[in-house]
C-alpha cells in the first residue's frame, strides 16, 4: 500500500519515561509504515525542558494554536524528588498546566470500551464523557491560615476605585480561609466547547454545579450555560434530537450511576478532576481513556489521561520488558490524525486512524492484551498477557487485515 500523505503538520509533543518509549514504538510499528508522517516536533521530555528553560513547552502550545491539532505524550511534573533525579535548576511547572493556560479550554475524557471488560456499574452500556473546565476555582485559589481571633473580609476594589466589602467570618480562634475566582470569559468558552462537542458527537449534555448552596458563584455558571444554550444551541440540539439538562452535582452523581451512559457530563474544574477518575476507574482503567483539550477557538490537543508510568520505566531501564498499556497513547495519535484528516479534507488519513482504533479493539477482544487489562478480563477465551511491543505487533497484524 502506498503511504498516506499529509498536507498540514501535526504538532508532536514528546514526553518522558515509559510513555516516551511507547511513543517511539507506536510510531515505528503502526504509523511510519503507513503514513508519510508530517509533524512539527517538540521534545517536552524533562531534560529538554530544563535545557530550554521550559521555553519548548510554550513554543509547542503556540504551534498548536498555529496548526490547530497537537498530540502530546505524558510528561513528568517535577517535584522535590525529580529535582534531584534530573538535576533541575528550577521546579518547572506542569506542562499540561502551561498548555491549558495558553490554549484555554475544556478537557473531554471518554472511556474506550471493549467487549470482555465490563464497567463496574453493570447498567453502563455506552461511554460517559466528562467535560472538565480547565480554569480557575480551587486550582487558582488564594488561601490563608488564620492564626487566631480576628475579622475576615472579602474586599473588591473596582478599576474606578470603588470598593465592596463583605464579612466572611468573625473568628474567635484559629481557622482557615480560601478565596476562589473564575472569569465570565472562561465560563463562556467552557460552555461553548461543551455545547459544540455535544453537537459534534450527537450526545446529550448534562451540566451540574451546586447552585443551591453557592447562590452567586455557581449560579453564574448555570446562568451563562443557560443563556448560551438558548441563544445559540437550542435549535441545533432540537434538530439533532439531543438534550441539554442542568441539575445539581449530587443529583447528577445519582443519575449517572443509574444511567446507561452515552452522554457528556460537564463539570466544574474540581468536580471534573474527581468525577473523571471515578468514571474512568469504573469503566476499567486510565490506560483505556481518551483525553482531548478543546480550545474556544477550535484547537485540539490529544493526550493520554495517565502519567509516565514511572515504575514500569524503572523496570525497563533495568532490562525488563514491561507490559505497559499503550492504548491511551495510541488513541491520542489516532484522535489527532483523524482530526487532522477532517480539517484538511484528507479522508484517507481519517479512515486510517479509524482502522487503527478498530484493530486495537479487535486485538483486545481477541484475547491479546497487557497485564492491566488481563486482570479485568471476563471474556470467554482466556486472556493472553503480552508485553507492550508484542501487543503493538498483534495490533499491526489485525490492522493489516483491515487495510
Ligand atoms: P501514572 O504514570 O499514571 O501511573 C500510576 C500507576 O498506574 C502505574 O504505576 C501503573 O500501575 C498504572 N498505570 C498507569 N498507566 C498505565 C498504563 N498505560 N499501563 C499500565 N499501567 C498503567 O501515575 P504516577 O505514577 O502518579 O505519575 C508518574 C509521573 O507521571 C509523574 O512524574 C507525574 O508528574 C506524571 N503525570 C503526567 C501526566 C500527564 O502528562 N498527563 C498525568 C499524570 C501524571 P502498576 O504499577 O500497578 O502497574
Ligand atoms: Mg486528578
Amino acid at each position: 500500500m502506498e503511504k498516506i500523505t499529509m498536507t498540514v503538520p501535526l504538532v508532536e509533543m514528546d514526553g518522558d519515561e515509559m510513555t516516551r518509549i511507547l511513543w517511539q514504538q507506536i510510531k515505528e510499528e503502526l504509523l511510519l509504515p503507513y503514513i508519510d508522517l508530517k509533524t512539527d516536533y517538540y521534545d517536552l521530555g524533562l531534560p529538554n525542558r530544563e535545557a530550554t528553560g521550559d521555553q519548548v513547552t510554550e513554543d509547542a502550545a503556540h504551534a498548536v494554536q498555529k496548526y490547530g491539532v497537537g498530540v502530546k505524550c505524558a510528561t513528568i511534573t517535577p517535584n522535590a524528588q525529580r529535582m534531584a533525579e534530573y538535576n533541575l535548576s528550577e521546579m518547572w511547572k506542569s506542562p499540561n498546566g502551561t498548555i491549558r493556560a495558553i490554549l484555554d479550554g475544556t478537557v473531554f475524557r471518554a472511556p474506550i470500551m471493549v467487549r470482555g471488560i465490563s464497567p463496574v456499574v453493570k447498567n453502563w452500556e455506552k461511554p460517559i464523557t466528562i467535560a472538565r473546565h480547565a480554569y480557575g476555582d480551587v486550582y487558582r485559589a488564594v488561601e490563608y491560615r488564620v492564626p487566631g481571633p480576628g475579622l475576615a473580609e472579602l474586599v473588591f476594589t473596582g478599576a474606578d476605585g470603588q470598593s465592596s466589602r463583605q464579612t466572611i467570618f468573625q473568628f474567635e480562634g484559629p481557622g482557615v480561609i480560601q478565596g476562589q475566582h473564575n472569569k465570565d470569559d472562561s465560563i463562556r468558552s467552557f460552555a461553548h466547547a461543551c455545547f459544540q462537542y455535544a453537537v459534534d458527537t450527537r450526545q446529550d449534555l448534562w451540566f451540574s454545579t451546586k447552585d443551591t448552596i453557592s447562590k452567586r458563584y455557581d449560579h453564574v455558571f448555570k446562568d451563562i450555560f443557560d443563556e448560551i444554550y438558548q441563544e445559540e444551541y437550542r435549535e441545533k440540539f432540537e434538530a439533532l434530537g439531543i438534550t441539554y439538562f442542568y441539575t445539581l452535582i449530587d443529583d447528577a452523581v445519582a443519575r449517572a450511576i443509574r444511567s446507561k451512559g452515552g452522554f457528556i457530563w460537564a463539570c466544574k474544574n474540581y468536580d471534573g478532576d474527581v468525577m473523571s477518575d471515578m468514571v474512568s476507574t469504573a469503566f476499567g482503567s486510565l490506560a483505556m481513556m481518551t483525553s482531548v483539550l478543546v480550545s474556544p477557538d477550535g484547537k485540539y490537543e490529544y493526550e493520554a489521561a495517565h502519567g509516565t508510568v514511572t515504575q514500569h520505566y524503572y523496570r525497563y531501564v533495568r532490562g525488563e520488558n514491561p507490559s505497559t498499556n499503550p492504548v491511551a497513547t495510541l488513541f491520542a495519535w489516532t484522535g489527532a490524525l483523524a482530526k487532522r484528516g477532517e480539517l484538511d479534507g484528507n479522508e484517507a488519513l481519517s479512515r486510517f486512524a479509524g482502522k487503527l482504533e478498530q484493530a486495537t479493539v479487535a486485538t483486545i477482544e481477541g484475547g491479546v492484551m497487557t497485564k492491566d487489562l488481563s486482570a479485568l478480563w471476563e471474556g470467554e477465551i482466556p486472556a493472553q498477557t503480552v508485553n507492550s511491543g508484542e501487543f503493538l505487533a498483534a495490533i499491526r497484524e489485525n490492522l493489516e487485515k483491515l487495510l
